[in-house]
């Protein structure tokens, strides 16, 4: 059984893949090719943004909005502690400071009052200017929108959306990758709108932050390919992995966002009621990026993922430690600012990703249940 399952999906658009690759292989035109403007237009649209700009990985997106805004020195960043590396990563590499947010029990997201209490402990010590809040669409789901839009206007912070993992999720009618003022996303094969290698988009209802990015991602340009008005960096989508999301973009809504849906709703079905399942809160519309199940301590936890594995079936710790545990980030972890963290570090003892993907059978979620139910027995 695969984790996520890409064989299969190639197999579904191999045709259509493949001409398209072809088309790109005779035509020459690798970087910057005109189906890259085209699928900038598509992804805003399907978002409901005025502006995407493609770029060569999720990570850079990030960094490439913080730049953007000017955020640097004395600045401070929040960000949930649990989360992928990049979302803090990115922070201290324009010479600003993450600090850690703990997330919410029920949905792993950013928790709104931990980070309204971290705010208001780094306007008290007075060090550093509160300037943006990096929320993460975790495993599909969004982020607390509503509430932490209050509290980016109280404190005149600026909202960016970490939608790696977001791509295709929705509250109400909106969807993921519009909450942000800069939203984010990346096309790393495994994510819900994958590539065939790198790649990453930038989404603004901003003319003059589209035009900075625009500049920035090209090694600052400025009116002309030679012309360099700003630093920059080289961060593109090639023109064959553009040709790729055009053709998946085309199959993933409605078939593949439904379809990852109908295999939660298996899940939902056949997993016992002594595990902790996902909580997708009304009005809400997870993308599925992962299908992330509680144990009751790291013991089971540990027990379940070696059983499973005994079974053929892959089940993976995302994420086995938060980000104020990460070596890199070890200095930057200032408990009386962040607070303490024990929602990510109870979640990280306990949590279990189960395979999830639009190809996914019925028969072979009722086997992945059958066997984390019998395992529970015991
Ligand atoms: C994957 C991921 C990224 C980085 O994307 P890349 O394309 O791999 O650079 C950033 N944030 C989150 C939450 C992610 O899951």
């Amino acid at each position: 059984m695969e984790f996520r399952d890409l064989k299969s999906q190639y197999q579904v658009l191999k045709r259509d893949i493949d001409a398209a690759v072809e088309k790109v292989m005779t035509n020459a035109n690798f970087i910057s090719g005109r189906e890259v403007a085209e699928l900038e237009s598509q992804l805003a649209e399907y978002v409901g943004v005025k502006h995407c700009v493609t770029c060569a990985n999720g990570t850079d997106a990030l960094q490439l909005a913080l730049m953007a805004w000017g955020i640097g020195k004395d600045d401070a960043v929040f960000l949930p502690d649990f989360t992928f590396f990049s979302t803090a990563e990115v922070v201290p590499w324009v010479g600003a400071t993450p600090i850690f947010v703990d997330i919410d029990k029920e949905t792993f997201n950013l928790s709104p009052d931990a980070l309204e209490k971290a705010v208001l402990r780094t306007q008290q010590e007075g060090k550093l200017t509160p300037r943006v809040i990096i929320a993460v669409d975790l495993f599909g789901l969004p982020a607390e929108y509503p509430e932490l839009r209050k509290i980016a206007d109280k404190y005149h912070m600026l909202l960016l959306e970490d939608g790696a993992q977001g791509f295709g999720g929705r509250i109400g009618e909106k969807r993921a990758c519009s909450f942000g003022d800069i939203s984010t996303t990346s096309f790393f094969p495994a994510k819900p709108l994958g590539c065939y290698g790198d790649g990453g988009a930038i989404f603004t209802d901003c003319d003059e932050w589209a035009a900075l990015l625009r500049s920035f991602r090209v090694h600052g340009k400025g009116s002309g390919k030679y012309d360099n008005v700003r630093l920059g960096m080289n961060s593109r989508l090639d023109t064959l992995q553009a040709v790729v999301l055009q053709v998946k973009l085309r199959h993933f809504d409605p078939f593949e966002l439904e379809s990852v849906n109908q295999a939660a709703a298996w899940y939902g079905k056949y997993l016992g009621e002594t595990i902790r399942k996902p909580v997708v809160k009304k009005g809400f519309l997870s993308s599925w990026a992962q299908y992330t199940v509680l144990l009751k301590n790291t013991e089971e936890r540990d027990r379940m993922q070696e059983t499973l594995k005994q079974k053929g079936i892959p089940a993976m710790v995302y994420y086995p430690k938060g980000m104020h545990e990460q070596k890199a980030l070890e200095r930057y972890f200032e408990e009386h600012i962040s607070g303490q963290l024990p929602v990510t570090e109870e979640v990280c003892g306990r949590c279990l990703s189960l395979p999830m993907h639009p190809y996914l059978q019925e028969e072979e979620v009722k086997f992945v249940c059958a066997c984390v139910n019998e395992t529970l027995q015991y």
